[in-house]
């Protein structure tokens, strides 16, 4: 029968922790007793360097009940990494792994449709959220108009699909071989191939606490999309740069017959527009052009994604 791993990060969720718990614990034991599932099933929380209770809220769930797993890395990585430290970790003990959050906004009751998916010949398994209608306003605009920028330079996602997803061992030692450090589950998946199919869910609310989610991490996570997906920003700027340099050309020319007619005027206003933004437009290029730099920089580096600090099995 099948051996299901439930994956789930944490980071500072003490107030979720007890009900998320307490929902995937029925859900788990639900699943064995109709024999959907083995007895070898488990739940793994990774605990992602928080800085409350968490840790010892699922050192006790450990103790108590030994469907529960624990992991602890060393420190806060943020999402993605906890999130691949617990996939790696288990992906040789089970059939399929099952990632989803600790605020449960995603509908463990699509946990059915997947492991469905999954014994139907499906290896990787999408939840895609059916409507964004509990989210708040900000957080559904920002998310879409995300979705959107991405598609349009090119990177390969899933529209509307967050971290929670069914992948087959085999998947997972697949995504294993994706080296790198600048992490972007949700572009890195659909490279990974094979048969795939997707869930629809409605996306709930957070059951409790806070999103761990600022508006600052959330722009971290989409410029990391970006720039660890697509290319096309630089070749955008090239582009660009090209474009101002044909104007400049048609501007030199203008300004030639304009002076060869006698009509020299102290042309301050145009100077001073175009210093400022071609100046601006450098910096910006500058910027962009830093940010890949920087990406290598990185890359070549070869620093662990995550460490583990302890693994409660
Ligand atoms: N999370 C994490 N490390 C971080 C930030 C978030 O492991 O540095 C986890 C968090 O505990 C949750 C998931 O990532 O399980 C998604 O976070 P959240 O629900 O706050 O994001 P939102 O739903 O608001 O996008
Ligand atoms: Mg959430």
């Amino acid at each position: 029968m099948l051996t299901l791993f439930l994956v789930i990060p944490c980071y500072n969720e003490e107030e979720v922790l007890p009900q998320t718990a307490q929902t995937l614990r029925d859900k788990m034991r639900g699943l064995m007793a109709d024999k959907r599932i083995g007895k070898e099933s488990k739940i793994v929380f990774v605990n992602d360097g928080s800085k409350d209770r968490t840790w010892e809220m699922i050192e006790k769930l450990h103790k108590v009940d030994p469907l529960f797993r624990g992991i602890s890395l060393s420190r806060n990585r943020g999402h993605q990494n906890a999130l691949l430290a617990g996939l790696m970790t288990v992906k040789d003990e089970c059939d399929a792994a099952i990632s989803l959050d600790a605020d449960l906004q995603d509908d463990v009751n699509a946990i059915d449709e997947m492991i469905e998916k999954y014994e139907a010949g499906y290896e990787i398994v999408y939840g895609v959220r059916s409507s964004r209608k509990k989210d708040s306003f900000f957080k559904r605009s920002t998310a879409q108009g995300f979705y959107r920028l991405m598609s349009l330079l090119g990177a390969e996602t899933v529209y509307n699909h967050a971290d929670f997803r069914l992948m087959s061992a085999r998947a997972l030692d697949a995504l294993e071989e994706f080296k790198e450090v600048n992490l972007f589950l949700r572009g890195i998946v659909p490279m990974v191939g094979f048969q795939s199919a997707c869930v629809y869910y409605e996306r709930g609310e957070r059951t409790a606490g806070e999103s761990k989610y600022p508006l600052k991490k959330m722009l971290g996570l989409a410029f990391e999309g970006i720039t660890s997906l697509s290319i096309k920003p630089i070749r955008l700027i090239a582009i660009s740069g090209a474009l101002i340099f044909l104007v400049s050309i048609v501007m030199l020319i203008y300004s030639l017959i304009r002076h060869l007619a006698g009509h020299t005027v102290s042309g301050w206003t145009s100077l001073a527009v175009s210093i400022w933004a071609l100046g601006g437009i450098q910096l910006l290029s500058l910027g962009v052009i830093g940010e890949y730099v920087g990406k290598v920089y990185l890359e070549t580096k070869q620093r662990p994604r995550y460490i583990i600090e302890q693994y409660l099995k």
